[in-house]
This record gives C-alpha cells, structure tokens and sequence, in this order.
C-alpha cells in the first residue's frame, strides 16, 4: 500500500510500504479520511518522544472495515468507523476508574501504532477491546468522523472546565479548535461566547462558530474589553486554545470569581514557564484545568453530537487532499490559513 512515513525530522516520505496484518483479535480498515492536526505540525518539526520512526503517523482518522479478526465479534466487514487514536490499556489505576484518558499506558494510534496517513491502518486488539473502534452514524461522513477526534477533546476541555447553562465563555484562539469549543459552549448552554484572536483573518474565518462577540486581542486589550462584556466581572470559563503563555497568565485576569479557566493548548517544549499570582487564585477562588486529549467516550459523544446537528463540524474542513500531498498539506495548516484539512487516502 501507499503511506506517509515519518522517517525523521522534516523527513515523511510519500512510498510503497506492506499492507498491515490483521491481527486475531484486531480489524484492518481501509482509510477514508485522516485530519492534519497541529500536533502533526509539531512531531513533522520537532519529532516526538512517543514516535520512533520510521512510523505511520495520522490520529484523526476514519475509514471502512475491510477485515475482521477471527476472535472480533463485534464489527463486520464494510462497516463505516472511526477509531479514537489514544486507545487505553483497560487495567491501570486510571483505567480502573474510567478515566481513561490518563491510562498510564496510553499506546495512541500514530504514535505507538502506524496511523491514518496511509491506504490501510490496522486497528490494533487493544484497541478494539477497550471500545475505541466506533461506528458511524449513517449522515455522518469520513470527513466528519474524522474531526470529531479534535472535538471530542474539546468536549474533555468542556467537561473538565464545567461550562454551565447561562455562563460566559471567553475562548483565546479562533482556530478550528477554538471553533469548536464555541460551538459545544453553545450546546452546554453558554449565553455569551467571546471568541478572542491576534489574527484579523483567523477571526473572519472563525465567524461560521457563532460567537457573540469577536475581538483581535493584538488590537485591543481584552482586560479592557472583557469587563464590559461581562457586567465587569470577568468570563466564567476561560479557555486558552493556543498556544501562548501569556494567554494563560492573562487567563487569570480575565475569570470570574469561582470560575474556570482551561489551559487547552500546550505551550512549546521548554517555554513552558508561567507566573501565577497566587493571591488572585486564593481570593478569587477561581480554579485552573489543563486537558490535552479525550477518552473513548468523548469520542462517542463528538460523533453523536456531529450526527444530531448539534455541534457541526463540515464547515470547518477547509479542503481535502490526497494522501501523496500529506507534507504539502501539513504546510497549508501551519500557515493558519485554513482551518481543518482532510486527508482523503
Ligand atoms: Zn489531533
Ligand atoms: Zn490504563
């Protein structure tokens, strides 16, 4: 079959590689979509401590089953799938208490096993047994499924951070992530969504989410504008979908009394140094979350969300493209300029 392979750093090689095996216990799918995530912009950089190549990268990924295990009971050939890529071991002490997420031995797909940026993708015993293999609901598409990994992670980010019926909801970052959390703000009943960017062409794409208010933070200061949108006394949820430490210190004095803030994005590798004034916390009692992923069940819930037209998500592929322009396509989406791209193996 044909894959992406990363091979190195600023090295994934478009080649001839063996069809994956089905295991006996495992499924073989033949990939329809797999979305470029910004995490495939860092490890096509920087590499990643997870990935020894060469490896099959790729984790939000959708496609058809094409073989089944002969221990698999569940699934059958020519079911339509996704696969949530951070497949849990089922047996730690995290596991044991359905926080998955946290599983001490977390094997994700493109990471520990070859992911969606190829023709095929096995989808390893592990994975199938501890319910990371979903079916699709009939009007959802590959190109869906695919994203609704990215907004099963908002939905963890949301479910962390309590976004509550009524609340005001300051998002930093108008990317598509920042997008969806507006859009699931939405459906938990936010009543003001306040989507915040330095780019003024992030923020004209990002009109489709629905927010309330707009505003270029490089422009305008938000501890100016935020007092006033939000009868002075800050957003109840904060969340930092960037990657900027001075976002989340900002973050700090920008919440209400008693409420949350969500450090979503990550900050880069050894830039990851904040301050905190500890008495604003102690005070104001307001409390910091960070999330980074999602567990099996969010995934579930991102598909039935998509499916019921209560969160969508088509809007915000930007364009698809074959699997042989992979790296030209992990280009596009470091630019900033588009918000998901799919890739359609
Ligand atoms: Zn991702
Ligand atoms: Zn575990």
């Amino acid at each position: 079959m044909k894959a992406v392979v990363f091979e190195d750093i600023e090295e994934m090689v478009f080649q001839e590689v063996p069809d994956p095996k089905c295991e006996d216990d495992g499924l073989v799918i033949k990939v329809k979509a797999c979305a470029i995530c910004g995490t495939d912009i860092k490890i096509y950089h920087s590499g990643h401590r997870h990935i020894k190549p060469p490896r099959i990268t790729g984790h939000e990924l959708s496609g058809e089953i094409i073989a089944v295990g002969k221990n698999v009971a569940d699934y059958e050939v020519g079911q339509r799938v996704a696969v949530a890529p951070a497949v849990p071991c089922g047996e730690c002490h995290y596991c044991k208490r359905s926080i998955f997420g946290m599983c001490d031995n977390l094997a994700p797909i493109g990471y520990h096993h070859d992911g969606g940026f190829a023709e095929y993708m096995a989808v390893p015993r592990i994975a199938v047994k501890t319910t990371c293999v979903n079916v699709l609901p009939d009007n959802v598409s590959y190109e869906e499924a695919a994203i609704a990994e990215p907004l099963a992670c908002a939905i963890n980010g949301q479910n962390l951070s309590g976004v509550w019926p009524g609340s005001t909801v300051l998002i930093v970052g108008a990317g598509p992530l920042g997008c969806m959390h507006a859009r699931l703000a939405r459906a938990n009943g936010a009543a003001k969504i306040i989507l915040a960017d330095i780019s003024d062409d992030r923020l004209e794409m990002a009109k489709v989410a629905g927010a309330d208010v707009y505003v270029n933070s490089s422009e305008k200061d938000l501890e100016v504008v935020i007092p006033p949108e939000t009868e002075g006394r800050g957003a109840d949820i904060v969340i930092t979908a960037c990657s900027s430490a001075e976002a989340q210190q900002q973050a700090m004095r920008l919440v209400a009394k008693r409420g949350n803030i969500n450090f979503f994005g990550g900050l880069p590798k050894g830039r990851s140094m904040i301050t905190i004034d500890s008495n604003l916390l102690h005070y104001r009692e307001f409390s910091i979350t960070g999330t980074h992923g999602s567990a099996p069940d969010d995934n579930r819930m991102a598909l039935n969300l998509i499916s019921g037209g209560i969160v969508p998500v088509k809007d915000l592929i930007s364009q698809t493209i074959p699997l042989e322009k992979t790296v030209e396509g992990i280009g596009m989406a470091e630019t900033g300029r588009y918000m998901k791209i799919v890739v359609t193996p």
